[in-house]
């Protein structure tokens, strides 16, 4: 990557570098390779550094982001109306990959402090989650949360929260249709994630499509409620039998305690969302490079966000290890095309207009720069939406790039760590568990100082190298699954709603 004070470019073949300066740069500027600006580009967008003729190729990260409408001269703003969107890779004639992965080299001797769980797996929090079979108990489980943080929390000192895992399916919904099997694996698997100790309980109304039972894997039916049951006269006698089983899963949680557990057990979800173009030079680079740090210590990354991956899956199925993994990634591009054909839309829907204000200019573009978060592991693994990691490595686990439906199903995949790239600034965060969240810039990581816990702006300025915020995140990461460290979202109490996928129908 070549960078001079006011402009980067991140391949020699680069026919276009993104402005860097907080203030943006003004007409007359002289920059690289003695280009001259013709016009003020704000922060963030993208200037020709030679000429690039109607038709040509506009190429960066090294690869063609689109075609220029019109002749371009050397030094003038290249805004999205000067790109045409190209065609995406065609899915049938990108060759499948030989086996032939070189293993990443072991890193040993990082760990943290975490919650051991009978299955094997380590949380990172100690959450008491209650889950829902259908949206129409949403008030009651809110309600019942509150009374029993209030009522029952102080007494069960090692519980760090409790949590109501409320979400809008269950009832009203195609609950055959074949794509139905989507959101309910979602909040099947929702509620085995680590963090809460394989301590269920599901509240449920009585009448809905969604039966609670299929939500206790082992159909142990004494951790459900039914708000209908005939035993119950008045609200007041549901909210104490939730209470009387909530302090029954509150007394075996208060019970776990933190462990030294191998870095082989965090199980990241990377994502990113509120982009800007600085997102793919800073954020998801640095994140890219612990990505590979956790998996070089026999950790598990995962990354999602179909749209986001679809226009540069030519870069990774090479980095798939086997053919079946290379084609499984090809057919969740397939059925995303599909989903989006039958929506009458198509991936020209994403960006957003806030990523576009901040200098990215389409999808492909988007792209590319989203895929950096992946870092150069080989995905040994695909997962469809709402099922869970089965490997450990780096996992491609298909879901939409909206940002809460993407961190849901990473959620029920079972993510322990979250860690949330943005440019634009976004306080997105979960209860369930840590979001850490790294700027791509540092006007908005200053702006939002109490809001963003990683700064990933010194990159683009040369004041730091893509390496050294890698490790910065990466201790950053042991340090907050180990609550030593708490993020800015916590700290807040800032935290979205779960948002399943249902690509189904509704009744
Ligand atoms: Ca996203």
């Amino acid at each position: 990557m070549s960078t001079n004070p006011t402009i980067i470019r991140t391949k020699a073949s680069d026919n276009v570098g993104i402005v860097t300066s907080e203030l943006g740069l003004s007409t007359g500027t002289v920059i690289v390779d003695g280009a001259v600006l013709l016009q003020d580009i704000p922060m963030g967008h993208k200037v020709a550094l030679s000429e690039i003729k109607e038709n040509a190729a506009v190429i960066r990260y090294g690869e063609t982001i689109g075609y220029a409408t019109s002749s371009i001269r050397a030094g003038e703003w290249v805004q999205e109306s000067k790109i045409s969107l190209p065609l995406p890779p065609d899915i049938d004639s990108i060759a499948l990959p030989d086996g032939k992965r070189q293993k990443p080299q072991p890193l040993e001797g990082y760990d943290f402090q975490g919650y051991r769980n009978p299955d094997g797996s380590v949380g990172t929090k100690n959450v008491l989650g209650i889950t829902t079979s259908v949206q129409c108990v949403a008030g009651l489980t809110q309600y019942a949360a509150k009374r029993i943080k209030r009522d029952l929390l102080p007494k069960y000192r090692n519980v760090d929260d409790v949590v109501a895992l409320n979400h809008t399916y269950g009832c009203g919904v195609a609950i055959n249709a074949p794509t139905a099997i989507i959101p309910i694996r979602t909040i099947q698997n929702i509620t085995l994630n680590p963090n809460f100790g394989g301590e269920l309980m599901v509240i449920g109304l009585g009448c809905e499509k969604l039966r609670p039972d299929w939500l206790t894997p082992d159909n142990d039916t004494s951790n459900i409620l039914y708000m209908q049951d005939e035993a119950f006269h008045g609200f007041s006698e549901m909210i104490d039998g939730v209470l009387l089983m909530a302090e029954l899963h509150l007394k075996k949680l208060n019970q776990r305690k933190r462990e030294t557990c191998a870095a082989s057990e965090l199980v990241v979800g990377m994502q990113c969302g509120g982009s800007d173009s600085f997102v793919g030079l800073t954020a998801n680079p640095a994140a890219g490079f612990a990505a590979d740090l956790i998996v070089r210590a026999g950790g598990s990354v995962m990354f999602s966000e179909v749209t986001e991956v679809r226009d540069a899956v030519h870069l990774l199925v090479p980095r798939t290890i086997n053919a079946e993994v290379g084609r499984a990634l090809l057919d969740q591009m397939k059925w995303y095309d599909d989903y989006l054909r039958q929506g009458q839309a198509d991936r020209s829907a994403n960006p957003s207009p806030g990523n576009k204000r901040g200098g990215l200019s389409n999808v492909v573009e988007k792209a590319l720069g989203s895929i950096v978060k992946s870092g150069t592991s080989p995905i040994v693994d695909v997962l469809g939406p709402g099922e869970k990691i089965r490997r450990k490595g780096l996992t491609f686990l298909a879901t939409p790039a909206s940002d809460f439906v993407c961190g849901t199903l990473q959620l029920s995949a079972g993510m322990n760590l979250h860690v949330f790239m943005t440019g634009r600034g976004t306080p997105y965060g979960l209860p369930m568990v840590p979001v850490i969240k790294v700027g791509s810039n540092s006007k908005l990581s200053n702006r939002w100082f109490d809001l963003i816990d990683l700064d990933a702006g010194p990159i683009a300025t040369g004041e730091k190298t893509t390496e050294e915020v890698g490790w910065e995140l990466f201790h950053l990461i042991l340090d907050v699954a180990s609550g030593k460290k708490q993020v800015a979202c916590d700290k807040l109490g800032l935290h979205n709603d779960l948002v399943l996928f249902n690509p189904g129908p509704l009744t």
